[in-house]
């Protein structure tokens, strides 16, 4: 791939000036490290031998039982910081440096489609290790628990800011949570620094003892992936949607919460027309497409606080939690004109490039209003006003 094919080239302006700032600013601070530092003693290359075989050996255990269980996305992150913490308190900054080289083989190891995110991680990461480490005392980081303490938390809350800035000005519409990550994120980089910490005084003393760092790193290890298991069991793997149990119980919450407060709501049961023509004509592939397509358009087209989810094979639903009568029959009624709009590139049975277009939906509308806050009502409301629908000739809006 040439240098002007690379993917970082697509970032928006100030996502792209930000992010080589990021890269440049650590790329200094590295050399800074490498140049400030004397020549490591014995005893410091064994504290380094012992923190990086110790995590090493647990990282690559990992990712081989990870690998056999068939698990594709994988965050390492947390073992990385908890490693690297041990290195602030324990290790001269060459060889903190060369600790990073841990997070850069892995992604060397795991090739992603994103080299320049990682990069900009790593970098963001290392800048946060630095400082960290300079505020703690740059040659001598000797401190009393409290500095440590305020340490850790300089360290998680100066990379999770440098990093989130970074997302947020990549993606300005994207969430909170997608840039800074979900309460569990905080948790896990808590529990790696506090493991890193104790790695790191350990090893101070006496450079195996930081084997005992190992067990609870492991443990670590299969936590930081309890955020993609349960995306996974949430999640409608082809749509990306919450899957039907996820959103029922999403919907049964908001509804009672709702009820409470006596908001207007609404539920939208959404039915492809003629949805069998597509795959019985282009091939399911491309009828896989044309859902995928649909989700993303219902995700953009309906308001934030709004539940999308998958509700069965080309049917979704859509709970509106502040929606009057009206408003939720033009919210309807856009979703019904983008599906009709919409073109979807996809590949034909043959092989070829086949653009899917003209597909259709039908909408039956139920809300709270009429029907009360019990889900299964609003349900079935829904599903009578959808075949309603159906029955007037298709790509209609039905209220119940
Ligand atoms: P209509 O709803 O307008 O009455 O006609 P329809 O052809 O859409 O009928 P129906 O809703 O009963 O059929 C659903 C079809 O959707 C059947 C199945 O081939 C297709 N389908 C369901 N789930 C998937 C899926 O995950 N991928 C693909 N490609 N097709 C699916
Ligand atoms: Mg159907
Ligand atoms: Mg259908």
């Amino acid at each position: 791939m040439q240098v002007r094919d690379w993917p970082v080239w697509t970032l928006r302006r100030p996502a792209l000036c930000y992010w080589l700032l990021i890269d440049m600013a650590a790329f200094a601070t590295v050399v800074y490290a490498i140049v400030s530092s004397e020549t490591p003693s014995p005893s410091e290359i064994a504290r380094f031998a012992a923190i990086a075989g110790t995590a090493g050996a647990v990282i690559i255990g990992s990712s081989i039982y990870s690998h056999r269980l068939g698990e594709t996305e994988r965050n390492p992150w947390a073992a990385h910081l908890c490693y690297l913490t041990a290195g602030i308190l324990a290790l001269p900054p060459n060889l903190l440096v060369l600790l990073l080289f841990g997070p850069a083989l892995h992604s060397l190891l795991s090739p992603r489609p994103e080299t320049h995110r990682w990069l900009f991680t790593l970098s963001a990461t290392a800048l946060a290790v630095f400082t960290t480490r300079y505020v703690l005392g740059w040659a001598d980081p000797h401190a009393n628990l409290v500095i440590l303490t305020l340490g850790a938390a300089l360290l998680l809350i100066l990379r999770a800011g440098l990093i989130s800035l970074g997302l947020k000005l990549r993606s300005p519409s994207a969430t909170f949570e997608e840039n800074v990550g979900e309460p569990i994120d905080a948790i896990l980089g808590i529990v790696a620094v506090s493991i890193g910490g104790l790695m790191g005084c350990v090893a101070e003393a006496n450079a195996i003892h930081a084997l005992i760092a190992g067990p609870p790193l492991a443990l670590l290890e299969r936590a930081a992936q309890l955020p993609q298991w349960r995306r996974s069991a949430q999640r409608d793997a082809k749509t990306g949607l919450a899957n039907a149990v996820h959103w029922d119980s999403r919907a049964r919450y908001e509804l009672t919460k709702g009820s409470g407060r006596t908001r207007p709501m609404a539920v939208m049961l959404l039915d492809l027309d003629h949805f069998k023509r597509v795959n019985d004509e282009v091939g399911h592939l491309a009828g896989d497409a044309a859902l995928a397509a649909i989700s993303l358009l219902l995700r953009g087209t309906v308001r934030r606080g709004d539940l999308v989810g998958r509700f069965g094979g080309e049917e979704f639903v859509v709970l509106l939690p502040e929606a009057t009568p009206d408003e939720a029959e033009y919210v309807a009624e856009r979703v019904r004109k983008a599906v009709a709009a919409l073109r979807v590139p996809t590949m034909a049975t043959d092989g070829k490039p086949h653009e899917l277009h003209g597909l259709t939906v039908s909408i039956g509308v139920s809300t709270t209003t009429r029907f009360g806050y019990e889900l299964p009502d609003l349900l079935v409301a829904a599903d009578a006003a959808l075949l309603a629908a159906k029955a007037y000739g298709r790509n209609l809006v039905s209220m119940a």
